[in-house]
């Protein structure tokens, strides 16, 4: 399904059903504040249409999934990261994916060690 689902979260975030900080709104992008966040700036974006995974996303819409990329480097410069952050698209439950809206995580503002746990 490519338009809003009435029981996903990131779907009632987009429509204005449940609060959000939203820090961007583009195209077909927006971006909120992770409610629980990993980082000083941890930020998610999220396409405005219903996708379940990054993978599903750029086969059904690609320029949604590279606005997703452009929109999280435009509010990394604009929370002063200075070039340098991390972009993580969880996918499936193994790997710690709960929300089945596509997302990425932009996290920075700390140092972050590699590989992550
Ligand atoms: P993931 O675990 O990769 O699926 O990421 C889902 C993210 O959504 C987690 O980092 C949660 O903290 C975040 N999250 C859950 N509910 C909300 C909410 N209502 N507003 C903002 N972020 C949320």
């Amino acid at each position: 399904m490519a338009t809003g689902e009435s029981d996903c979260l990131f779907c009632r975030i987009v429509a204005g059903e449940i609060p959000a900080e939203i820090v961007h709104r583009g195209e077909a992008v927006v971006g909120f504040r992770d409610v629980a966040p990993q980082a000083p700036v941890h930020v998610l974006f999220v396409p405005t249409a219903h996708h379940a995974n990054a993978a599903a996303l750029a086969a059904a819409a690609p320029e949604a999934a590279a606005e997703l990329v452009t929109a999280a480097a435009a509010v990394a410069d604009a929370e002063g990261l200075d070039g340098h952050y991390r972009l993580v698209f969880n996918t499936g439950t193994g790997v710690g994916q709960s929300v089945f809206h596509a997302h990425l995580h932009l996290l920075g503002g700390r140092s972050m060690t590699w590989p992550p746990g």
